[in-house]
């Protein structure tokens, strides 16, 4: 009874919810700090004030977001980890200011930036040739090959954990193909720098897309969406789930130049019309407002991130150089599923993946002070 299609699906698996117990939970890089406020205060009035907006369609468009966003983003330099922060305002620090001001005919929004990258490869990469990426970085653009029948070309990190642009370009120009990678990439959390992005841009193959998703940029020093400006190919996807404390709202967009962003609509309007409801909508236009709040909770975490990988290490962990807000750590002798499973009988819960290359690491995101506190008195004693 079910179509053909469904053998080709292979279905992301997100970091448990477990419903059991209370666990501190540190397995799916969601931020510790709530949203600011003033998004409390305008989820409220849409639900009351505003209510009977919520029954009718909202903008298709989502113009005033889209905005927002755009203005977000040339304050900051699209870094909050390198953003000033003078009170309510923000300034990119001069490694970020934006040679061009984003605009918003440049950003394209939807349910998430898991839905925004659907309908990137939707738009971009076509089921000819075999699609670019890094052997272990963001475990669900093998999902979504799946889903689209695009053949995949994995290609393996270096011994040290980075991104080999030489081998990715390699395997590009072989197949005339798009290339997609997240930096600072996932689970590892390693940065490639702009000028090394610029670089792997300058080689790609030309006319052919390069996705940079820059989920945890934030956390990071420095952002590619100066190099729209120099490179044509290029699409920035982001999200509000980590940096922005917006996980359970879900709202996720692309930043690349208006042509392809059309694109995008073009997909987005044979799809579904409205993918950001009234409600997220509001939230992530007051959000933006609030850059400088999720700057200095951006600023805290990566302080905190550096203290942790510093304890672990004093430790004996082996801990890579995190640009994300989760460390990626393993210990000689113990394997992964046993440090997952000591933890969570401390009532934490930490990521652990059975991926053959990455089984003895587990990936742990970083909370409050006070959760913390916790985790490394659950792990100096492993
Ligand atoms: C978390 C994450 C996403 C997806 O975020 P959404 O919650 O769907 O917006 C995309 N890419 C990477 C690398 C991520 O870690």
């Amino acid at each position: 009874m079910l179509a053909t299609r469904l053998q080709g699906l292979h279905p992301y698996v997100p970091g448990e919810q477990p419903t059991d117990r209370d666990y501190i939970k540190l397995n799916a890089n969601e931020n510790p700090y709530p949203p600011h406020e003033s998004v409390g205060e305008a989820v409220s009035r849409a639900a009351t004030s505003q209510l009977p907006k919520l029954g009718l369609y909202p903008d298709p468009d989502v113009n005033e977001l889209r905005a927002a966003i755009a203005d977000m983003l040339t304050k900051t330099g699209g870094c909050f980890g390198n953003t000033h922060i003078d009170g309510t305002n923000c300034t990119p620090d001069a490694r970020n200011t934006l040679p061009f001001p984003i605009t918003a005919d440049m950003i394209f929004c939807g349910n998430g930036s898991d839905e925004v990258l659907s309908f990137v490869f939707y738009t971009f990469f076509d089921g000819d040739r075999p699609l670019v990426q890094p052997r272990f970085s963001y475990s669900f653009y093998p999902v979504y090959c799946g889903f689209y029948k695009i053949p995949m070309a994995p290609v393996a990190l270096k011994d040290d954990w980075t991104l080999d642009t030489d081998a990715l370009i390699a395997e590009a120009q072989k197949s005339d193909s798009c290339i997609i990678f997240a930096n600072p990439n996932a689970p590892t959390g390693l940065a490639l720098s702009r000028a090394q992005v610029a670089d792997l841009l300058r080689r790609a193959p030309k006319g052919r897309i390069v996705v940079v998703d820059e989920a945890y940029c934030d956390f990071g020093e420095e952002s590619c969406l100066p190099l729209l400006g120099e490179f044509d190919n290029l699409v920035i996807v982001r999200t509000f789930s980590k940096s922005l404390s917006f996980a359970g709202m879900r709202l996720g967009y692309a930043v690349a130049r208006p042509e392809l962003v059309n694109a995008l609509f073009t997909v987005k309007n044979s799809f579904n019309h409205f993918p950001v409801d009234f409600i997220a909508k509001t939230a992530a236009v007051a959000s933006c407002k609030a850059a400088w709040y999720y700057a200095r909770n951006a600023q805290r975490i990566i302080q905190d991130r550096d203290d942790f990988s510093s304890f672990l290490r004093g430790h004996g962990w082996s801990v890579i150089d995190s640009k994300t807000n989760f460390v990626f750590a393993r210990k000689e002798g113990l394997e992964g599923e046993y440090i997952y499973q000591s933890v969570k009988k401390a009532g934490l819960l930490i990521r652990h993946f059975n991926t053959p290359g990455i089984e003895d690491f587990v990936r742990i995101s970083i909370g409050t002070p006070e959760q913390m506190s916790i985790l490394k008195k659950a792990m100096e004693v492993l």
